[in-house]
């Protein structure tokens, strides 16, 4: 077995440095759940597409470099220790486009992955709704047939930057005599400042107010809005919840970067230390290197690149785990310091750790509960007897 890299892989390394070393800005951008900070990082989704950074791995026809999942990996590895910003395009270029590559026309990739690779689009995820989190199937926002389209209504909740993302997708109940929760669903591209729209800001713990709910009434969407085939979506929206739990949303080098800092922080608290803390420093460093290793694994495989389906679950299980691992381990060692906000303007050196701490907190939640996925993972990947869903 080889661990090392090609010359291409260290070349794009070295490329992707020195690049990032010239354009990263040197102070944080405002938080991107804020209107401000959303136009900034917009802007420096811009910067990145002008170097042929922000969708490395697309093919070059829209704008990428064709890079395998592992130069991908290398990649993530030297944009998160330059410190760049957090992508504001992330719900697209990881969830809708790889939804698109798999089940997409040509003529909406055209369309669609140009504008998103540059920040022109930014997208935002509309699947959950009030009686519909973890069961997904529960759904009951509708799609009507109409004449050259569809008409969407219903109410979406807990959607990521939809108070200033400029289009949605999201899950249809169209057919409404199928035979099962998951069947006769239409999967459906919209407008979020289009007709029949109402976005509505949702309060979240830090106060931010980009996450939304979305309110539906009879938003016309054209059939060519429509991915896969009507009544269908259940297999499309499988692809992106693959998508959404796997390597690609949270890269390894997110967090071995963190773990860098986080080390940087250990040494900086000096004398004496509670060895308990120090055991926790460590154990953050193995598992963000353990999920480091898992990356390259799975990037050496033959077959698809992010393989949807009950690995996934393992996969968002474990990085939701180490963030939060990670975080509350910074805090710890901050002590009191670490209660400041970033906005206070006093954070400590390092600052982030109390924004990432609030954030963290959610990764438990988001893109599928922890408790769903382990029952995913006991029941497909060790065969275990089927659980509470039974
Ligand atoms: C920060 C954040 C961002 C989000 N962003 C988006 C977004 O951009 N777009 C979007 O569509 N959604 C988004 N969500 C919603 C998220 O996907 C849902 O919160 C999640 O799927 C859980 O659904 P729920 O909140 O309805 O909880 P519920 O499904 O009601 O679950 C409540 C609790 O019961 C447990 N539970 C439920 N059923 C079972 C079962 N069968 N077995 C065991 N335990 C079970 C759950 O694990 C959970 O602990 C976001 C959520 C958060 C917190």
């Amino acid at each position: 077995m080889d661990l090392g890299f090609t010359a291409v892989e260290r070349s794009l390394r070295a490329e992707a440095r020195a690049w990032l070393a010239a354009h990263v800005p040197p102070e944080p951008l405002a938080s991107l759940e804020t209107e401000a900070g959303f136009a900034q990082h917009r802007a420096w989704e811009r910067t990145l597409h002008e170097g042929r950074w922000s969708v490395v791995s697309w093919p070059r026809e829209y704008g990428g470099r064709g890079c395998s999942l592992l130069e991908w990996l290398v990649f993530e590895e030297e944009y998160h220790a330059a410190g760049a910003p957090a992508r504001v395009s992330q719900n697209g270029v990881h969830l809708l486009a790889p939804t698109l590559f798999a089940h997409g026309t040509d003529e909406q990739r055209a369309r669609v992955l140009p504008a998103m690779a540059g920040g022109g689009t930014v997208w935002a995820q509309a699947w959950s709704e009030p009686e519909a989190g973890s069961d997904l199937a529960s759904l009951r926002s509708v799609a009507v047939r109409t004449e050259g389209g569809w008409l969407l209504s219903g109410h979406k909740a807990w959607s990521s930057r939809a108070a200033f993302a400029d289009r949605a997708f999201g899950l249809f109940r169209s057919h409404p005599g199928a035979d099962r929760p998951h069947h006769g669903l239409t999967y459906a591209m919209f407008p979020l400042d289009a007709d029949g729209v109402t976005v509505r800001p949702v309060g979240r713990l830090d106060g931010k107010p980009a996450f939304a709910e979305l309110l539906l009434d009879d938003v016309f969407v054209p059939d060519e809005d429509i991915i896969g085939e009507p009544g269908r979506g259940w297999r499309v929206a499988m692809s992106t919840a693959g998508a959404e739990r796997g390597v690609t949303l949270r890269s390894p080098g997110r967090f071995t970067a963190a773990a860098r800092r986080l080390v940087t922080l250990w040494r900086a608290a000096g004398e004496p230390l509670d060895g308990a803390l120090g055991d926790r420093v460590a154990d953050a460093v193995i598992r963000a290197r353990a999920y480091q290793l898992h990356g390259y694994a799975q990037a050496s495989r033959p077959g698809p690149a992010d393989p949807a389906g009950a690995e996934s679950s393992l996969t968002k299980v474990f990085w939701s785990e180490l963030d939060l691992a990670l975080h509350e381990t910074a805090l710890d060692l901050l002590g009191p310091r670490g209660e400041l906000a970033d906005t206070a303007g006093e954070a400590p050196a390092g600052g982030g750790w109390a924004d990432g701490w609030t954030f963290a907190l959610a990764g438990p939640v988001y893109a599928g509960t922890n408790e769903i996925q382990r029952d995913v993972i006991g029941e497909r990947l060790l065969g275990l007897p089927k659980g509470r869903r039974g």
